[in-house]
């Protein structure tokens, strides 16, 4: 049976007694809407830990479109069922009050890392993230925290600040799980015509066929400027960034030289989806 806890004083408890009889707890941080990459981290936290939560909630201090936070799927009585087939024991959804109480202060901001890419598409956004997710390991006190590679950009803000802040959390990267035809996983993916469903897949295709180039050693500005254009022609509306970075630091680079990742953000009708490959 997976336990539904909304309070924190409740998850406190609750952890406090497992670990006075000496078990390490996992934890997996989500907004819901459960697919199978969140199952996917899911299963590692239970490989890797003798208690699993995850955690749901919708944080709206990380949406910086108040559209895309009312639109954002939600449907908690098929995640829990899907939690408990999973074996997790406790699923800690609490309301944004009992998150952010009135009186409410404190903003945790990461430098560096946080500021390209998303970061400059979606001001303040990773300030919501590292706000919330500082906030949830306080409030689980879980040893391990399980994170997506699909966002890897919010993987190296949360490392960051694990590291900065001293939180007693070791924060484990999983692959990113993709559709049969290579387009990642999202909750947002349901929200897709299905002729844009359809053109989606282009773009791990095209961030697959870019990336072989850059391996080859072409220069990342020509590569990527002809991605972008056969992104566009695929049937996305817009692209916000395509850009090759240093994996860890996320610092720009001009070609391949060293380990990479290939980032990418892009519109299809009203839906913003994202990806990344290693180079
Ligand atoms: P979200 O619910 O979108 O905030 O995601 C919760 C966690 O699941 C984050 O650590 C994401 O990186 C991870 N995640 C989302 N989609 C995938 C995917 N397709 N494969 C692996 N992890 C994912």
């Amino acid at each position: 049976m997976t336990q539904v806890i909304r309070s924190s004083a409740e998850l406190r408890e609750k952890v406090a007694g497992w670990k006075r009889s000496g078990m390490f707890v996992g934890v997996v941080p989500t907004m819901g809407a459960l697919h199978d990459g969140h199952l996917s981290l899911v299963r590692e936290a239970r490989r890797q830990s003798d208690r699993v939560i995850v955690t749901i909630f919708v944080n709206p201090m990380q949406f910086n479109n108040a559209d895309d936070l009312t639109k954002y799927p939600r449907d908690e009585g098929h995640d829990l069922a899907l939690l408990e087939s999973e074996g997790v024991d406790v699923l800690f959804a609490p309301e944004v009050t009992e998150v952010y109480p009135g009186g409410f202060a404190t903003k945790v901001s990461v430098a560096g890392v946080s500021e390209p890419l998303e970061g400059a598409f979606r001001p303040g956004h990773f300030d919501g993230v590292a706000t919330v997710v500082a906030k949830l390991f306080g409030m689980t006190q879980a040893g391990r925290a399980f994170f997506g590679e699909k966002d890897w950009q919010q993987l190296q803000v949360v490392r960051r600040l694990v590291e900065d802040l001293n939180i007693p959390v070791k924060i484990i990267g999983c692959p990113t799980i993709r559709e049969t035809d290579g387009l990642a996983m999202s909750s947002r993916n349901v929200r897709l015509s299905t002729a844009e469903r359809a053109a989606a897949p282009a773009l791990h295709r095209i961030l697959q066929a870019a990336a072989a180039t850059l391996r080859a050693g072409a220069p990342a500005r020509e590569t990527l400027l002809a991605a972008e254009a056969e992104i566009l022609e695929a049937g996305f509306r817009e692209v916000d960034y395509l850009d090759l970075r240093s994996v860890e630091g996320l610092r720009p680079l001009g070609h391949a030289t060293e380990p990479a990742r290939l980032l990418v953000a892009a519109w299809i009708g009203d839906v913003r989806l994202i990806d990344n490959i290693a180079v």
